[in-house]
């Protein structure tokens, strides 16, 4: 990775000695317009205080001037579905090795290490869903990039996330020994309630739940799955976090976890791989957003089908269900599991093109990333958009994504809150 370096300072001093902000003016080539869906040229991107202050046709006077006029320019992108404090668990070894081998302050540097992976690629703001058995380092670690402490994209954090009794690792151990849990574990309304309001307490945004597990091929070669939280249960998480004004993000695979999870009025269905109809025409009608996570999917496929071949099914049946989704007006946010998958193993970029590989149009692909992430975090007008009051959040490509949006891996100018960081 490159290193990254703060080019601008925020503020200078002004000739009375009062600090006067910086204003930036981004000469861009190309503007991709993600919210009309139409290319700009030639546009002066206006920047001060870390947002875009204009538009403009020309440099202001005194502005400093950054040229990619030979560039295609976007807002920065957004994944949704992270987990910076994973580094890859492609099986159930490389997962446990992380909890039991690696202290949690060791875990939180890897995780700085991630998160310069994912700015580095262009993604400026993260949804990081769960900090696996992390407490709350996720909490840390998102002060610590907005303090300047560290540099690193913008995160949402869930902390602990929540699944019942047995129902998440590590397992398998000698009963005697008390091995660390990649969950909260609660059981019972009162109990998942009061886990809701103590993870809100410490700083989660977002509340995560695993809604099923043990996946399986029934005899009609259906794939179902084992409920994790009963109806009751998940009802009293999705009540308590949405009156303390928090949304619930849903691990659910199959259509086993997502009748309890849609029931309940989860505000993500994440992975999502088996999709039956009914649940299609749920998410359509209520507007429940879709984390498809692909390229965890494939990531796993291979290495899981060692042992179990579901693995394999599963990320065949995610795309099938990716494809129908769109077709059916399901609102898409990129989310890809970075983490899942280790961060300098893949470009987390990958998913658009895989998006665009099941129907999407690069527009509709590159909108996954941007304002439709950007809304699920109820970040309308602030992220996801090159717009007057948004965060000066941008990326720069040498090629143009609607031709090949491949392009989207290859970033070769991130910006974040008006500071280029590549
Ligand atoms: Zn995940």
């Amino acid at each position: 990775m490159r290193r990254l370096s703060f080019l601008f300072a925020l503020c200078a001093l002004s000739a009375s000695g009062q600090a006067s902000p910086v204003v930036t003016a981004v000469k861009a080539g190309r503007l991709l317009d993600v919210a009309a869906q139409k290319v700009r040229e030639n546009v002066v991107i206006v920047v001060e205080n870390g947002r875009i202050k204009e538009l403009a046709a020309s440099v202001p006077a005194g502005a400093a001037v950054i040229d990619l006029s030979g560039k295609t320019v976007l807002p920065g992108f957004i994944d949704a579905h992270t987990h910076v404090l994973l580094q890859g668990d492609a099986t159930a070894e490389d997962y446990d090795a992380q909890l039991l081998k690696e202290s949690l302050p060791y875990r939180a540097l890897r995780a700085t290490r991630a998160m310069a992976i994912a700015l580095g690629h262009g993604f400026t703001t993260l949804r990081d869903i769960g900090n696996e058995g992390g407490g709350f380092v996720d909490v840390d670690l998102k002060r610590a990039v907005a303090a300047g402490v560290v540099s690193g994209p913008r995160l949402f954090v869930a902390t602990k996330a929540l699944a019942p009794t047995g129902a998440y690792g590590l397992a398998g151990y000698a009963w005697e020994l008390d091995v660390p849990k990649g969950v909260e574990m609660c059981d019972g309304a009162d109990a998942c309630r009061r886990a809701v309001r103590d993870q809100i307490a410490h700083g989660a945004d977002w509340i995560k739940v695993y809604a099923d597990r043990s996946y399986y091929k029934q005899p009609d070669g259906q794939i179902r799955s084992l409920p994790n939280f009963t109806l009751e249960e998940m009802t009293a998480i999705v009540d308590q976090a949405h009156r303390t004004r928090r949304k619930v993000a849903a691990h659910s695979i199959t259509p086993t976890g997502h009748a309890i999870a849609l029931a309940a009025g989860v505000d993500s269905i994440e992975h999502g791989n088996v999709l039956d109809d009914a649940t299609i025409a749920a998410m359509a009608a209520r507007k429940v957003v879709l984390c498809p996570t692909l390229t965890v999917s494939a990531f796993v496929a291979g290495p899981r089908s060692a042992t179990n071949p579901i693995w394999s099914d599963l990320y065949e049946a995610a795309k099938d269900s990716v494809r129908r989704a769109h077709k059916a007006g399901v609102p898409i946010a990129v989310g890809t599991d970075a983490g899942g998958f280790d961060w300098d193993k893949r470009n987390q970029a990958e998913e658009f093109r895989r998006y665009v590989e099941l129907g999407m149009t690069p527009w509709e692909a590159l909108r996954s990333g941007t304002i439709v992430a950007a809304a699920l975090l109820g970040q309308e007008g602030s992220l996801g958009v090159i717009a007057p009051g948004a965060r000066a959040d941008l990326v720069g490509l040498q090629e143009d994504p609607l031709q090949d949006i491949t392009a989207t891996e290859r970033v070769s100018f991130v910006m974040k809150d008006g500071v280029v960081v590549r």
